[in-house]
């Protein structure tokens, strides 16, 4: 029964975020497609498929507390909430600068508390909830240069099994995907030999498209869906097999 429900993709005007929009849209979920600083994505993204955007750091509890009231207002209180926003500020650690780490920490991980906080009392009262946190292949499996953005990941993964226990009663689902490498503007901006190092490790033999993740969002999501929750679903062309 998606036709009603009221999802939030976080990041969602763009990447991976975007395939997820559009996918619950076509299946009849009412979306609201949230964004931080691309206005000219956004504007684009909304004028193409009629989803709304809404504008807000995810990595700001207020900021996150006053959107979501707004989206409430519009569109009506909250089923399905993606936590797909996401940051990269990579070096290695010997050189990283404590505004990466806090940066990428705040918006990855912190951003999950913040979301979650806001629309977890409404799911528990009306006893219906569906949660997909994006996490990494790089949170399961580490990765030079990305200690700030493995541990967000890493976390995320943890986060989202302690608070499937505590939703586990009042019919709140809380589940992960683990993306490999897809193709979206984070990945193109990989130096390109670097790139094709990354592929060659890909047992499929191509990168991910953001459409292969959003199919996982939207099994996960289902009505149907109750009985799973606290898992992670890794995407990733066979490259880590956790
Ligand atoms: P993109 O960089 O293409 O898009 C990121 C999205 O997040 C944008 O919509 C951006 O908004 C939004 N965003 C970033 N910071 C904030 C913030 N502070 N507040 C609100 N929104 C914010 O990323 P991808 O589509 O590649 O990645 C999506 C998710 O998947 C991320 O969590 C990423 O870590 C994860 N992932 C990606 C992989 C990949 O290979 N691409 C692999 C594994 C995981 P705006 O458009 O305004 O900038």
């Amino acid at each position: 029964m998606a036709q009603g429900r009221v999802a939030i993709v976080t990041g969602g005007t763009r990447g991976i975020g975007q395939a997820i929009s559009i996918m619950l849209r076509d299946a009849g979920y009412n979306v609201a497609a949230t964004y931080h600083g691309n206005e000219e994505a956004a504007r684009a993204f909304g004028k193409d498929t009629g989803i709304p955007c809404y504008k807000f750091d995810v990595s700001d509890f207020s900021q996150c507390e006053s959107a979501v009231a707004t989206i409430i207002e519009d569109l009506g209180p909250v089923d399905i909430l993606v936590n797909n926003a996401g940051i990269t500020r990579d070096s290695t650690l010997h050189k990283m600068n404590p505004y990466d780490w806090k940066a990428v920490i705040e918006t990855d991980l912190g951003s999950c508390f913040n979301m979650c906080r806001v629309v977890i009392e409404s799911m528990r009262e009306r006893e219906f909830g569906r949660i997909v946190n994006i996490g990494s292949i790089n949170g399961q499996a580490g990765q030079y240069g990305q200690v700030n953005y493995a541990a967000a990941k890493s976390g995320i993964h943890g986060f989202t099994k302690a608070l499937a226990q505590e939703g586990a009663s009042k019919g709140v689902t809380v589940n992960a995907i683990a993306p490999g490498y897809v193709d979206t503007d984070m990945v193109r901006s990989v130096p390109e030999p670097v790139l094709q190092k990354i592929i060659s490790r890909i047992p499929v033999g191509r990168l991910g498209k953001a459409e292969d993740i959003a199919r996982g969002v939207l099994f996960m999501v289902a009505d149907e869906a109750g009985f799973l929750t606290g898992s992670t679903l890794s995407i990733n062309g066979g490259q880590h097999m956790y």
